[in-house]
């Protein structure tokens, strides 16, 4: 019998297991496939506190007070990684930076002021760019911005991996090859079962499965896309502010992008509705290309060399927030799904909401994320 098996070992796993071993449980962590093998590794790591929804239309959807709690307790949970990432000497390559939003054909420059004034009315740091300001600053010919700090980008597999090292070394064990197909209550727990008819009977279970969200969890809550990225090399000298500086566009569709180092960038956008799409290597090098006009057509002085591309799954929720809950009709097994731009900035608010519950305490952000909030 386990304390907590968690069902997952990507980012959320990892930062669930870490927070349940702070509480003081035992943890052990199963996955299908080898650590580190779901959407972690497709990720590009922009660690952003901004929504897909910009605030002042998730206001809209859900209230002032609870957008607004939710915009900051995003903004919050990406200083609490960089400090989690301090405090494990984890070398991942996490490094803080500005964030610019920029005007596209899915929020313009009304959108962007609206939304500018938004923020600031939350308590968080952000600053209004016009067109002028746009071009002086950042040679961009776009309506408008959003400039400000608060972002940070890291390598997501080192990060995981290092989290996942350090859970192994206090005592946690991790499995691979157990494809949970089934929880079922028991008296005082929960009993898992595998495709193979292995059986683990835990207390408590926690299903951190990323885009393979689990049955149970109703599908009207989510969708799921395609998205794609490329890593290239850029020819000619990177504008200095791209080096401390992520970049996203309000546009349809979407493109956005941050430096790798060493003279490279990554950038990554053009989403499909079909959440298969990213598995047809054919449209790899069509989506590539795209993906390349559009940070020429940003910063048209960039000459590029593609020299990865690869693509994913991604969820999305209506309000961009993630699904952290209860299983339905279970109380001893929960769900994280990290959906939208920010996953990884997910993954650690689910982390403390779900050790809080573990713990008998209840998170005061906790029903901003759960269910029946996404159901509405
Ligand atoms: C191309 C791309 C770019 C992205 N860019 C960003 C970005 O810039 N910033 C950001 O914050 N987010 C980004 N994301 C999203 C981010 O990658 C995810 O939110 C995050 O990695 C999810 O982590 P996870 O641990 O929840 O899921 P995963 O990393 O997918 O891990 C889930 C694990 O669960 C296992 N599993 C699933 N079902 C079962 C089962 N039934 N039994 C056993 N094991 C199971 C899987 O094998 C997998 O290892 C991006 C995603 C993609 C695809």
């Amino acid at each position: 019998m386990a304390d907590v098996v968690v069902v997952g070992a990507g980012i959320s796993g990892a930062l669930v297991t870490r927070a349940l071993r702070l509480s003081g449980r035992d943890v052990v962590i199963v996955d299908r496939r080898r650590p580190l093998a779901g959407s972690t590794m497709a990720s590009t790591a922009l660690l952003q506190y901004e929504l897909d929804l910009p605030l002042h239309r998730l206001a809209e959807h859900v209230g002032w007070s609870r957008a607004s709690r939710a915009w900051r307790r995003s903004a919050r949970a990406v200083q609490e990684l960089g400090d989690i990432v301090r405090a494990n000497h984890l070398r991942c390559q996490f490094a803080s930076r500005d964030s610019l939003y920029l005007a596209g054909s899915r929020y313009g420059r009304v959108a962007l002021k609206e939304e500018a004034i938004a923020r600031q009315r939350a308590g968080l740091d952000a600053t209004y760019l016009d067109a002028a300001l746009l071009r002086d600053h950042y040679g961009i010919e776009r309506t408008a911005g959003i400039v400000g700090p608060g972002a940070a980008v890291a390598h997501p597999a080192r990060l995981t991996a290092g989290l996942l090292r350090r859970a192994m070394k206090s005592g946690v064990r991790l499995y691979h090859g157990a494809n949970v197909v089934d929880v079922m209550p028991i008296r005082n727990g929960v009993l898992l079962t595998t495709d193979d008819d292995r059986v683990l009977v835990a207390n408590q279970v926690v299903f951190c499965c990323g885009y393979e969200v689990p049955r149970l969890v109703p599908p009207r809550t989510h969708r799921i896309h395609s998205t794609w990225a490329i890593a290239a090399r850029v020819r000619g000298t990177l504008p200095s502010w791209l080096s401390h500086t992520v970049v996203w566009e309000g546009a349809n569709p979407y493109m956005y992008l941050r430096t790798l180092g060493d003279g490279y960038i990554v950038a990554g956008g053009r989403d499909e509705q079909d959440g298969s799409a990213h598995t047809d290597l054919d449209a790899l090098p069509q989506k590539a290309g795209l993906l390349r006009e559009d940070v020429r057509d940003l910063l048209p002085a960039l000459s590029l060399d593609v020299t990865h591309r690869w693509g994913g799954a991604f969820g999305e929720s209506a309000s961009a927030l993630p699904l952290i809950d209860r299983l339905p009709g279970h109380s001893r097994a929960w769900v994280v799904a990290g959906f939208g731009g920010n996953g990884i900035t997910f993954s650690v608010v689910a982390a403390q909401v779900v050790a809080a519950a573990l713990r008998g305490e209840r998170d005061p952000d906790a029903a901003l994320f759960r269910i029946d909030a996404h159901l509405r």
